[in-house]
């Protein structure tokens, strides 16, 4: 198979990453070898893709649609998605396009708090805003710039299994004709979105007992509201049309910084609410009570249609490993129960899923490389169990609206405990180090058990 992209060096040089075999007996074949497959080229399969090459490794990055694409998402980036862009070598400054944000603004029980990113050695102290439109193109390009090799337009079908049902590779259509293909790799890792398609066809399924929720967003052209420094996030949403009601999800309002917002809210499956509701109409019913000069209530100013996805929260699909293929990101479901961030955790774990097969590929094929393998779900589980536990609690406790009233009543008008819940909420504390809300919150993660 042939190449369809121009693999080339970090500053974008454009040199083939790929060693001309030297004796090739059957070139169609061994061309498709490699030494990685990652599936999808989301944030986790491109921040994967990227440290495999950065690590060494030949990898093909396989991605059904082609950049740039449209990605339904809320486009926020807490500081530590920040930390994973700066591990990719991104510019993430305002000049190279970012809409850079200071912290969280809260809203709900007729209180407005503004929370600032907490000043902390691990992580920078600032967010950010991109629409995924070009965030997931920028990403690819920069595992291309690495030397991963990008196949667009290949839409994975299914695992290539070996006698023992160990993957090793996987089927495809290409293109718009579908043209059968197939790739062969020793490892092979499923970055491929909440679907899962690939760990399904495994018999992976979602497990029912973890959350789930489901968001729908919008963009709105507000000049009003565009250049926000703060993410705002509704605790509460409410419908004037029907008496001041209370609607039973989360919403947010994002800047852009180019004149547009995304808008949007989330329902999560511990809400009696779940799947029950029009999501759509939920929306146009909260933004009719925002203040005319938002420019969120006139339809004129749509920029697209609503668009909906779910998010799977708290490790909803396990094991991270099995019989040669590792799960990253939302295939694996490691969606924060606490905020609904998914894009650092598909790109921590991407990270981690290429440390651990820069390893097992060092060792021969066997029991050998199958004990470092086996460290990928367990390393995820130190790294997270403790804290989607606690996350996967908390889901079950706010779906409950009544719980939800009385947290953002008696909650909310404390900043000093607030500053501790968006610790908490957004996952930011420094490991060692840090300070007392720190403490407290790496050992309630530590003393609860994993998930
Ligand atoms: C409405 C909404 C708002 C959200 N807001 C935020 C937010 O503000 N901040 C945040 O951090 N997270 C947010 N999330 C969550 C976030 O979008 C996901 O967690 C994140 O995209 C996960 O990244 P990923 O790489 O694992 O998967 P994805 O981003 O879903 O990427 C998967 C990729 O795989 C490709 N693919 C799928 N199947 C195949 C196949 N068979 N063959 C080849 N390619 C395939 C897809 O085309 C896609 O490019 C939101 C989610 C939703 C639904």
């Amino acid at each position: 198979m042939t190449d369809h992209s121009t693999p080339s060096t970090p500053d974008g040089g454009g040199s083939a990453t790929f060693e001309e075999p030297a004796a090739l007996e059957d070139p169609a074949t061994l061309e498709d070898e490699a030494d990685a497959i990652v599936v999808g080229a989301g944030p986790g399969g491109s921040a994967a893709a990227y440290h495999m090459a950065r690590h060494g490794l030949r990898v093909l990055l396989l991605e059904k649609s082609e950049f740039p694409r449209e990605k339904v998402c809320g486009d926020g980036l807490t500081p530590r998605a920040v930390r994973q862009l700066v591990r990719m070598g991104v510019d993430t400054s305002a000049k190279a396009g970012w809409m850079h944000n200071r912290g969280l603004r809260v809203i709900g029980g007729g209180v407005r708090l503004e929370l600032d990113w907490p000043e902390l050695a691990s992580y920078p102290n600032h967010g950010l805003v991109r629409t995924r439109l070009d965030f997931d193109d920028l990403l690819a390009k920069r595992a291309v710039g690495a030397g991963a090799v990008l196949h667009t337009l290949v839409n994975v079908t299914g695992p290539v299994l070996d006698g023992e049902g160990r993957v090793v590779g996987v089927r495809a259509e290409r293109g718009a004709g579908r043209e059968p293909v197939e790739f062969r790799a020793p490892l092979t890792v499923a970055a491929d979105g909440v679907s899962g398609r690939l760990p399904l066809a495994l018999g992976l399924t979602k497990r029912a007992d973890r959350p789930i929720g489901v968001a729908v967003r919008r963009y709105y052209h507000s000049a009003a509201r565009a250049d926000d420094d703060y993410l705002e996030s509704w605790l509460e949403l409410r419908s004037r049309e029907a008496g001041d009601r209370l609607l039973p999800g989360y919403g947010w309002l994002f800047g852009l910084g180019d004149g547009r917002v995304n808008v949007g809210l989330g329902v999560l499956n511990s809400s009696a609410a779940f799947g029950r509701t029009n999501y759509r109409k939920m929306l146009t019913d909260w933004l009719r009570g925002t203040p005319a000069d938002w420019g969120l209530t006139d339809e004129a100013n749509a920029a697209g249609p609503i668009l909906g996805a779910a998010l799977p929260m708290g490790f909803n699909r396990v094991p991270h490993y099995t019989r040669g293929l590792m799960l990253v990101g939302d295939s694996g479901g490691m969606v924060n129960p606490f905020n609904g961030e998914g894009i650092p955790y598909a790109m921590e774990s991407g990270e981690l899923a290429a440390e651990i097969a820069q390893q097992a590929l060092a060792r021969p094929p066997g029991p050998d490389r199958e004990r470092a393998l086996r460290a990928y779900p367990i390393e995820l589980r130190a790294r997270y169990g403790g804290y989607f536990r606690l996350g996967n609690v908390f889901v079950n406790l706010i779906g409950n609206p009544q719980v939800m009233r009385f947290a953002t009543k008696h909650g909310l008008p404390h900043p000093t405990l607030m500053r501790f819940v968006l610790k908490l909420l957004a996952n930011l504390t420094d490991p060692r180090g840090g300070d007392a809300m720190d403490r407290v919150i790496n050992a309630l993660t530590r003393v609860a058990p994993a998930v």
